[in-house]
């Protein structure tokens, strides 16, 4: 009997290994890795010499139509899951952002509705969003017991991963309400993936930045002009105060027995903060960083349009990028994400006169896995079998998608074919988001996909998207 698809004269990469092999696939999965040299009978064959098959890419980070209070993000589910395909991506994780109030259950079923174009499968992390409000007193919102109590509904309805936030007012937790999400989650074993910032610290820098900018300008060397200088963005969020805001997170992990994943981690210091607690023997805390923090440094914040790489937490130094690929190296960080929250020009102009004011996001969705293997694996600080680990196995063993991120028989026939000679130039025109600006205009990439299937459908083909809209599947996890 022969296979629905076979893919022959590529080097399979897995996590563990790159090897010849031809790729044989039947019914959506993979059916065989089988002996190159041997004939394979195929319904369709696929030949790519020289190119790498790997497992479809897991973004298991990205912002589709977010809503924020200055506006709704670029990319819509049908143009932003079109974009990650175009890059490998086969596999996206996203979210669900309840407003205070409502039902976390109808928040999900909106979502849904949302998400409906989508042509990859896709999951969904719960943001836990304090809900209580203080009324005039200037304190902060507090986590109801009500709210609390609806995690079991929420995991049961196919949420296996908790956003939380120890920044931004609004969405902060206080470090009591942090303690009883993590003890909850470990109750429900699920995964705790935390925004790790000093929020009290950054609100307070923020505020005295608008009073005095002689601190900044002792910090950074020379004078800052007005409170449009993108690079306060950074002063005012410093890794010191971010190595603190891990240390503690790390503390109500450990006291909770919670598994929680530090989401974009970008600085040295609180990198390291991790890499304490996992060789103090700490198993269950794991991290992530982002492609723009391996790939952009804060001098992008120094440019008089520097606005348009304000993110949180924000690009840090070459000295922290340097580290950074060492840690990954070290294993210290598990996985690589977009945090692809695309913003157009309009929505960064808000912050011209004051960097207080302009949206905070980088977008990344579509090149994730090229830049990686060209500033990863191509500059030689990461093998082939690191980059497939951090951008699809991983992602998908840590946010708990069986079947996903790797090239086992019986998995979904998700595949990249991956050409490492092809060359891309990174702009706005070349790239697939719906945002008008890139952050890595200019670049050329040596390395992007040819070909990708999901669950044995080709849905990109010669860099071409076939992929029929709404055919991408909500993952319950
Ligand atoms: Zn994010």
């Amino acid at each position: 009997m022969g296979y629905d698809l076979a893919i022959t004269r590529a080097t399979a990469i897995t996590a563990d290994a790159a090897f010849p092999a031809t790729v044989a696939v039947s019914e959506g999965r993979i059916a065989a890795l089988l002996d190159p040299r041997a004939q394979v009978d195929a319904e369709r064959l696929i030949e790519a010499p020289g190119c790498y098959v790997l497992p479809g890419g897991v973004d298991a980070h990205a912002h589709l139509s977010l809503h924020t209070g200055i506006g709704l993000s670029a990319d819509d589910w049908r143009v932003g899951t079109g974009a990650a395909a175009l890059g490998g991506t086969t596999t996206m994780v996203d979210f669900v952002e309840p407003t205070p109030g409502q039902p976390l259950l109808e928040a999900l079923a909106a979502r849904l509705e949302e998400a409906s174009p989508a042509v990859i499968d896709y999951g969904f992390h719960l943001s836990v969003l304090p809900d209580l409000d203080p009324g005039p007193t200037g304190a902060m919102r507090r986590l109801s017991d009500a709210r609390l109590r609806e995690l079991r509904g929420a995991r049961g309805a196919g949420l296996a991963t908790f956003k939380l936030y120890l920044a931004y007012a609004g969405n902060m937790l206080t470090d009591g309400d942090f303690v009883r999400v993590l003890a909850e989650a470990a109750a429900l074993d699920a995964l705790v993936c935390a925004h790790v910032e000093n929020g009290d610290v950054i609100e307070t820098l923020r505020q005295q930045a608008a009073l005095d900018l002689g601190w900044a300008r002792q910090r950074e060397g020379r004078p800052i002009a007005d409170l449009g200088a993108a690079i306060l963005h950074a002063l005012t969020r410093p890794p010191e105060s971010e190595r603190e805001s891990v240390v503690r997170a790390i503390s109500a992990a450990e006291l909770t027995g919670a598994r929680m994943l530090i989401f974009h981690l970008g600085a040295a210091a609180p990198t390291r903060a991790l890499g304490e607690a996992r060789a103090r023997g700490v198993d269950h805390v794991y991290g992530e960083t982002c492609a723009h923090y391996l790939t952009l440094t804060d001098d992008a914040l120094r440019r008089e349009d520097g606005r348009f790489w304000m993110c949180s937490p924000p690009l840090r130094s070459q000295a922290d990028q340097d580290a950074l690929w060492q840690q990954l190296r070290a294993g210290i960080i598990d996985v690589i994400s977009s945090d692809h929250c695309p913003f157009s020009r309009a929505l960064k102009d808000a912050g011209r006169q004051d960097f207080r004011r302009g949206a905070n996001g980088i977008p990344g969705i579509e090149p994730r896995l090229s830049l990686i293997h060209h500033f990863g694996v191509r500059s030689g600080r990461l093998t082939l079998s690191d980059w497939v680990r951090l951008c699809c196995t991983r992602p998908a063993t840590l946010h708990g998608l069986p079947g996903k991120g790797t090239l086992t028989p019986g998995a979904d026939a998700d595949l990249v074919v991956f050409d490492p000679q092809l060359r891309k130039t990174l702009e706005a025109d070349s790239l697939h988001s719906a945002v008008d600006w890139s952050p890595y205009t200019g670049i050329t990439l040596e390395g992007w996909p040819r070909h990708v299937i999901s669950r044995g459908e080709l849905i990109v083909r010669d860099q071409t998207l076939l992929a029929r809209d709404g055919r991408g599947r909500f993952l319950r996890r």
